[in-house]
């Protein structure tokens, strides 16, 4: 075995090397195991580790995370210095994650891709969404939503993976139980988009076509135009084509179901996730109107002192473009 640990092997208990632990990369956050960090503070026989055992982590679940600045607080500087972290961004192919290996052996997924792969399933595999009534819809988001507010995921930033094919059949389960016919009635299949593309008119076309707009009676003044704004802007080629049609689809229908849930948006928004999946999130907005208004303050305020030397109209120019540059929608004005 070579000096440096790989992440598929599991460590012997007991042994003795280096404290290398991950720091994952996740859009603006950035976090750490503390299962594994306190693993490798013991590998490396740190002073600290059996405290860190006994009082941070007795009663902490298993996958539970650190955020790397609150580390910062947590550690002492000369532990921080010891312990190497690995730059481990997460990556993505567009429905997947790729998996990550867990350091005590398995793999783990950010829960928030269980979430989107779950979402995926049902509104673009299995079309569940299509032509639903009100009831059935409610119905539909709980088994959604129960997923994430078990104990085993609740406020968890992963999910192992034997957890994430124990829930898919969990839904899979309760939707053919609990909706049946929605589950198994006959779906309509998108059009095939010819050689001249789609319009924002075929999008809306195609939304009532589907049943859509009985599940969602909303869903075409709500989200078609900004979905549609935003498949132009995504599209690989000349035109849209028919593949841009499906993720147009996915996409009115996830916002149209993530509206009626504020936890799930609540939980996107925390997981990081909102500009990477355009949400439309209330927190990010929050976020950016209280930046707004305070850079609005700093301005009034250098402005009224009346500057007249060039350093203030400086900070007041910087202060102008920093008021520009806010983005309602933007994830980092959150994250600040
Ligand atoms: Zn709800
Ligand atoms: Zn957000």
């Amino acid at each position: 075995m070579n000096d440096y640990p790989t992440w598929f092997v599991q460590e012997a208990p007991g042994s003795h090397g280096p404290a290398i632990v991950r720091l994952f990369e996740d859009g603006a956050q950035k976090f750490v195991l503390a299962r594994e960090l306190l693993d490798a503070m013991e590998r490396a026989q740190m002073m600290s580790a059996e405290l860190w055992k006994t009082e941070v982590m007795e009663n902490m679940p298993e996958l539970a995370t650190f955020d790397f600045m609150e580390l910062f607080k947590m550690l002492d500087k000369k532990d921080m210095q010891e312990i190497e972290f690995v730059r481990t961004p997460i990556r993505r192919t567009k429905h997947r994650v790729i998996f990550i290996p867990y350091h005590a052996g398995g793999y783990i997924i950010p829960a928030v891709d269980l979430l989107m792969e779950l979402i995926h399933d049902t509104i673009s595999v299995r079309k569940i969404l299509q032509d639903v009534t009100e009831d059935k819809l409610s119905i539909i988001c709980d088994i959604l939503l129960n997923c994430f507010t078990t104990e085993e995921v609740k406020d968890l930033r992963f999910v192992k993976l034997t957890q994430v094919e124990k829930m898919k059949k969990d839904v899979l389960t309760q939707l053919q139980e609990r909706v049946p016919d929605a589950f198994l009635k006959h779906k309509q299949e998108v059009y095939r988009v010819g050689l001249q593309g789609f319009t924002l008119k075929d999008l809306q076309n195609e939304l009532e076509r589907l049943g859509l707009v009985k599940t969602f009676p909303f869903i075409v003044e709500d989200y078609s135009e900004f979905v549609f704004e935003w498949t132009e802007l995504e599209k690989k080629e000349e035109v849209l084509r028919t593949c841009d049609m499906h993720d147009a689809l996915e996409l009115c229908q996830r916002y149209a179901l993530l509206s009626r849930h504020m936890e799930l948006v609540d939980f996107l928004h925390y997981s990081g996730a909102c500009s990477r999946l355009k949400m439309k999130c209330h927190r990010c907005r929050d976020a950016a109107a209280a930046k707004k208004e305070q850079t609005e303050k700093e301005l009034e305020e250098k402005k009224g002192e009346g500057s007249n030397c060039q350093k203030e109209d400086d900070q007041v120019e910087t202060l102008e473009k920093k008021l520009a540059a806010i983005d309602p929608n933007s994830e980092t004005v959150a994250e600040t």
